[in-house]
């Protein structure tokens, strides 16, 4: 990548990379020495800079805080076998920012920013980059509303940083999740597919009470009937059925995640049927109770493949079947990391060198 735009950089004079230890992540605790940090002011992007990470000032009055101007993206860099590091479908992630931004009446970032910021703020931190098997650098982009007005209006001036926080693996245990029929994450026609803030802080009281009763994450039910299947907690799910690979279409309700749509990928390469349509809660516990539900699993970028163990269902447990080893989350998975790692054929051109 040609380098264009003029990005200042002031290194940290105390590094905490010493801090780092490969094998105790847990999962946004530590972060990486810099950020990178752009300012839009009077239409449009100025000042772009990587700093040393740390606290920054904002006025009391912006309006991220008071009306939730805010969204993110998470995506990840890995380390690879021949000892360089890359990044996993950058540009899809570019583009649901922008598209999140529109939603919330933000500006988009132009492309170049996006992925030049974010190379130099990865070749800058490269040693912080984890090369054990399930590890890898996570990247925070962000980007808030700056303006000190309380006024309920789109603010003028807002601010995009990139941090990033070297991490092991999220669950590492298969998950109990429960059908969620009371709350609703998001409805058609909300702001659902938008990785905006305020969904995760109305989200949060529901989980919290499903963790009360010992399960992990939710599963969504649509918002008109609890019906349907909608996603789980910052994963798309997705059920094995009669050895078909089926999963919720997407709407504006749910979010379009990159592991769900490299997983679909992956699922029709190696030559299994795909079907994304409206998947019910009813659907998914008589294929259980018929034994026709082979694997039901979430997919994201934190959490990568994360097998589901129990479903909870109107006050019931069930649990699923043991998956195999050659059950087609394991081989999902396994190939995902062949290819992020640079050990497999990047045959989709889906990772970016920094
Ligand atoms: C980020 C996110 C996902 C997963 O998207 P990826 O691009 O795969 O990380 C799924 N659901 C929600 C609600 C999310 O915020």
């Amino acid at each position: 990548m040609i380098d264009i735009l003029p990005i200042h950089t002031q290194r940290t004079t105390a590094s905490r990379l010493a801090t780092l230890d490969a094998d105790h992540l847990e999962f946004g605790k530590l972060f990486s020495d810099h950020m990178f940090v752009v300012d839009y002011r009077d239409g449009e992007w100025q000042d772009a800079q990587i700093v040393p990470y740390g606290d920054m000032t904002v006025s009391p009055a912006n309006s991220a805080l008071h009306y939730g101007q805010a969204i993110f993206e998470g995506m990840k860099a890995y380390h690879q076998t021949d000892g360089g590091v890359a990044l996993f479908r950058p540009l899809d992630n570019w583009a649901r920012l922008n598209s999140s931004a529109e939603r919330m009446c933000m500006p988009t970032i132009p492309e170049e920013l996006f992925m030049q910021g974010l190379s130099e703020l990865i070749r800058l931190d490269a040693a912080w980059v984890p090369d054990a098997p399930g590890c890898a650098l996570y990247i925070r982009p962000f980007m808030f509303a700056t303006d000190g007005f309380i006024g309920v209006r789109p603010s003028d001036s807002y601010r995009f940083i990139i941090f990033t926080c070297p991490v092991g693996l999220y669950f590492n245990k298969p998950l109990r999740v429960r059908f969620e029929q009371k709350y609703v994450r998001s409805a058609e026609g909300g702001a659902g597919y938008a990785k905006n803030a305020g969904n995760y802080g109305a989200a949060m009281y529901p989980t919290k009470l499903a963790q009360l009763e010992g399960y992990n994450q939710l599963i969504w039910t649509d918002a008109s009937e609890h019906r349907f299947v909608e996603e789980s907690g910052t994963m798309n799910a997705i059920f094995v059925i009669d050895g078909r690979v089926v999963t919720p279409a997407l709407s504006t309700s749910i979010l379009d995640g990159v592991t769900r749509r490299s997983v679909l990928q992956l699922a029709r390469d190696m030559g299994m049927v795909v079907e994304e349509r409206k998947v019910s809660s009813v659907e998914v516990m008589d294929a259980l109770a018929a034994g026709r539900l082979e694997e039901a699993f979430g997919a994201g970028t934190a959490a990568t493949i994360a097998p589901i163990a129990t479903i909870g269902y109107e006050g019931q447990d069930y649990d699923l079947p043991v998956p195999g080893p050659n059950a087609f989350s394991k081989r999902v998975a396994a190939a995902l990391e062949a290819i992020r790692n640079g050990q497999a054929a990047d045959s989709h051109g889906w990772m970016v060198r920094v």
